[in-house]
């Protein structure tokens, strides 16, 4: 047996870990777990190439409880340390890792240690939970079993063991105040969590299995059932799949298993697969959407290598896809560092831009492809898509393909559709297009159908963004201006009929006129007599376009989208 002291600067390292990770400290099973894959992983490539002249069969990784013992047990049967390998990557790399974290957030407060979580501390978080840790390990090479103990001071002994399968036990002996640990439940819990998904089949505990009732079983028999080994992944999840290996079924099940409680299919997804100029595949999906912006609960989740991260994707996606759902994993995404300089990060910017034009190719190929679904669908995406347009330029030029303006009536155009249909009549006295819109179909129904017996088409434009999207729609197209139908810029648009003979009598008229002028302020609403001629209306009220606007402003300016971020400046 050799004992040591592993080679650190700070006197009593434990005490500080345990303050700083504290928020997160359950990340130490989804690090050990990862160092479980990753030694059978290794073992898979050494006997792959060779190297390895042991079988590799089908290995899996076990966690197991002890609660009477207080331990808890994460058991591989990868490649294994030697005594030498242990002092080397146990004593000297793993705490070295350990040694430069501690120098770094040792002064750092709160914003700080929620990034410590991401830091990949690895091995050594098993600390912040067990004040004991051992590790038993024999190599695939043909060495002595090692048995590594360390009570959470730098002081560790090391000896030989007689383990003689091949592969790592961890054993923690979990701490007085982290008892939680020992809960079937609590790791579970952790389990789902984090290790859905990866690569290795992890086994937990046992669940009880139906089994088919045998032929000659009465009808009041219960069916028999067995104990089996219950495994809490799936290995083989469908964003490391080829996109021309899966069906459309493939992907509404993957939907399923990542959001067991969202019952509602979603519309589409987008299969996201590049190794060049970085690595990332993923699936996106678009669910139903509303047109109120509720918060959401079930995010896009971010993986490293099949390792769940986070579902703040914050500063990883634009914020408008931020609304979407599904899985993102990339290797290249750095995870140790804090979300501003992530947002300015070279690498995480491709990617951004790689995801926003995907999307957008997405968008353009199913419109093209079946344009009577995609206007079916038009209602459930739009938010998403107005919301890109406002926030992203470069997809604000895509989404020109794709972008759809339903009118009142039920029809659907783009731009350059909506332009060719209705330029010969709807243009003001600058010879500006004039775009009328109604956003509330039963509220301005009165307006709505004045225009239209005037032969105007009316647009149907009622997300609570719209404003802020006419106003840069304004800005970037020449010549175009919008009017909702019950605005005054509607008169500018009719031309005036000679003809046109007001139903009421000049008294009549008179007396309207006087009663609308003393009762409405003449700033905030305009009345007309004889400019309309329809039939249902004798006089019409109109507001000021630029007062209505302003008012919009004020109500849907300031927070911006789910309280984060700020809408852009308008
Ligand atoms: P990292 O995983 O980033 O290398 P860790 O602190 O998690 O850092 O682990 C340090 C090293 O200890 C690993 O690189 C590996 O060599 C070794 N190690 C840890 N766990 C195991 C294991 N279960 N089987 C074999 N080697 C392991
Ligand atoms: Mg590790």
């Amino acid at each position: 047996m050799s004992t040591g002291t592993i080679n650190v600067a700070v006197e009593n390292i434990f005490p500080l870990i345990k303050k700083f990770l504290y928020s997160d400290h359950e990340i130490f099973l989804r690090e050990l777990i990862s160092n479980a894959t990753d030694a059978t992983l290794k073992l898979k490539h050494l006997t792959n190439i060779g190297e390895a002249k042991v079988e590799y069969g089908n290995p899996v990784i076990e966690v197991k409880l002890d609660k009477e013992k207080k331990q808890l047990h994460i058991i591989d049967q990868g490649i294994g340390m030697t005594k030498e390998e242990v002092e080397k990557y146990i004593n000297e790399i793993a705490f070295s890792g350990a040694e430069e974290f501690i120098e770094k957030y040792k002064d750092k407060q709160g914003e700080e240690a929620g990034i410590i979580g991401h830091f990949g501390l690895g091995f050594y978080s098993a600390f912040m939970v067990a004040d004991k840790v051992e590790i038993i390990t024999k190599s695939y090479k043909d060495e002595p079993a090692a048995h590594w103990t360390c009570d959470g001071s730098p002081n560790y002994t090391l000896e030989e063991a007689d383990k003689t399968e091949r592969g790592t036990e961890i054993i923690l002996h979990i701490a007085d105040d982290e008892t939680e640990f020992l809960e079937k439940s609590k790791i579970s819990e952790l389990l789902s969590k984090y290790n859905k998904f990866m690569p290795i089949p992890i086994k937990f505990g046992t669940k009880t299995e139906t089994l088919p009732k045998p032929e000659d079983a009465k009808e009041e028999d219960p069916a028999p059932t067995q104990e089996v080994d219950n495994f809490i992944n799936n290995p083989n999840p469908a964003w490391t799949k080829q996109p021309t290996d899966l069906k459309e079924e493939d992907y509404k099940s993957f939907y399923r298993e990542l959001y067991p409680m969202q019952f509602e299919e979603p519309l589409f997804n987008i299969h996201l697969n590049v190794d060049y100029p970085f690595n990332l595949t993923g699936i996106l999906y678009f669910p139903k959407m509303t047109n109120d912006m509720n918060i959401q609960k079930d995010k896009i989740q971010l993986y490293q290598n099949q390792v769940f991260v986070t579902d703040n994707v914050e500063g990883i996606v634009p914020e408008f896809l931020t609304m979407l759902r599904g899985v993102i994993d990339s290797p290249d995404i750095p995870l140790n560092v804090s979300r501003s300089y992530l947002q300015a990060d070279g690498a995480v910017k491709k990617i951004s831009s790689y995801i926003t034009r995907k999307v957008a190719d997405k968008l353009k190929s199913l419109f093209n492809d079946n344009r009577e679904d995609f206007e079916k669908k038009w209602d459930d995406i739009k938010i998403v898509i107005e919301y890109g347009m406002l926030t992203e330029d470069k997809f604000f030029e895509k989404a020109q393909k794709f972008m759809l303006f339903p009118t009142v009536d039920g029809n659907y155009f783009t731009f350059d559709e909506l332009k060719e249909k209705v330029s010969a009549n709807q243009t003001d006295k600058d010879d500006k297009l004039v775009l009328l819109y109604a956003s509330n179909k039963e509220e301005q129904h009165s307006y709505i159908e004045t225009a239209k017996e005037k032969g105007y088409e009316v647009l149907l434009l009622d997300s609570p963004i719209i404003s802020h999207l006419i106003q840069k729609l304004e800005s970037e197209k020449e010549n175009v201006t919008f009017a909702r139908v019950d605005g005054d810029h509607i008169d500018n648009l009719i031309k005036k009929d000679e003809n046109t003979v007001s139903k009421l009598t000049d008294e009549e008229q008179e007396t309207l006129k006087t009663f609308f002028t003393e009762t409405i302020p003449s700033d905030t609403f305009t009345v007309q007599l004889e400019a309309m001629d329809s039939n249902a209306n004798p006089f019409t009220i109109t507001e000021p376009e630029f007062m209505r606007r302003m008012k919009e402003m004020q109500q849907t300016g300031g927070g911006g989208m789910f309280g984060m971020g700020n809408m852009p400046e308008m």
